[in-house]
């Protein structure tokens, strides 16, 4: 049985109070949820929320990573400064820096074994856009972005990492992949990493989130598929409430 996660990815939302608030809210709200709960907000709260989560069971992690260790890299955060406020996960090649960011398969493959080889644990986000799933290119591109990882990481570095499954049209757009569209991508995964050399048991054993407008309303169905084991949420967790509910729905 694998221990499912919800992880709340801010992006680019947050202000020290409404911080304050909404961890306060989920502090008092997680009582008996059994889920691995993280939340994931801009580098400059990231101290504050180290000291709010203090004695908590929440963990944290950054939405970036550079790919470089330090220097001369002005605006960059590196993993070592990550490790150094305690946080436990980094997102690596979320849609949005893959788009906006111009973030290659390559870069993203960097970030990870960078973010892994300094003790975090890389969320390595995977996904197509529509115009992909339409011309029925899914798996041919979660392949890619999985092989680009694969080749320079090895599948046994995935005993200590996170896949998030999240199709490009899903995210921010209020359509939700159906738990089946979201389950066969998902069973594609695990077979792909299986098939690798080795890689069966740590087929087994990887988490793998489905993130793409997952809310309250549709996270039971979604978590209820048997390769689905917890989510990435944006826009839902920004509310204590509807984000204690997607927690309360992985079980
Ligand atoms: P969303 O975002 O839940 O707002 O669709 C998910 C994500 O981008 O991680």
């Amino acid at each position: 049985m694998r221990q499912k996660l919800v992880a709340g990815n801010w992006k680019m939302n947050g202000s020290i109070k409404a911080n304050q608030q909404l961890l306060e809210s989920l502090k008092q709200g997680i009582t008996d949820i059994r889920a691995d709960i993280a939340v994931c907000p801009p580098f400059p709260y990231l101290q504050q929320v180290q000291a709010l989560l203090q004695g908590s069971h929440i963990r944290y992690g950054a939405q970036n990573v550079s790919h470089e260790a330090d220097g001369a890299f002005t605006g960059e955060v590196s993993a070592a400064m990550l490790v150094d406020l305690a946080c436990t996960y980094v997102l690596v090649g979320h849609s949005e820096r893959r788009a906006l960011y111009a973030e290659t398969d390559e870069r993203v493959a960097e970030k990870f074994v960078v973010a892994q080889k300094a003790g975090l644990i890389p969320v390595l986000c995977v996904g197509e856009s529509l115009h992909e799933r339409e011309t029925g290119e899914t798996e041919k591109i979660v392949k890619r972005q999985l092989d680009a990882v694969l080749t320079v990481a090895g599948v046994d570095a995935f005993r200590r990492a996170v896949i998030a499954y999240e199709p490009v049209w899903a995210i921010g757009t209020g359509k939700t992949a159906s738990p089946e569209q979201a389950q066969a991508v998902h069973a594609f995964i695990r077979q792909h990493l299986a098939s690798q050399t080795a890689g069966a048991s740590v087929a087994q054993t990887v988490q793998i989130l489905y993130g793409g407008s997952v809310k309250a309303n549709n996270a039971t169905e979604l978590f209820a598929m048997p390769d689905i084991d917890g989510g990435l949420i944006g826009g839902a967790s920004l509310k204590a409430d509807e984000f204690l509910a997607i927690c309360q729905a992985a079980h």
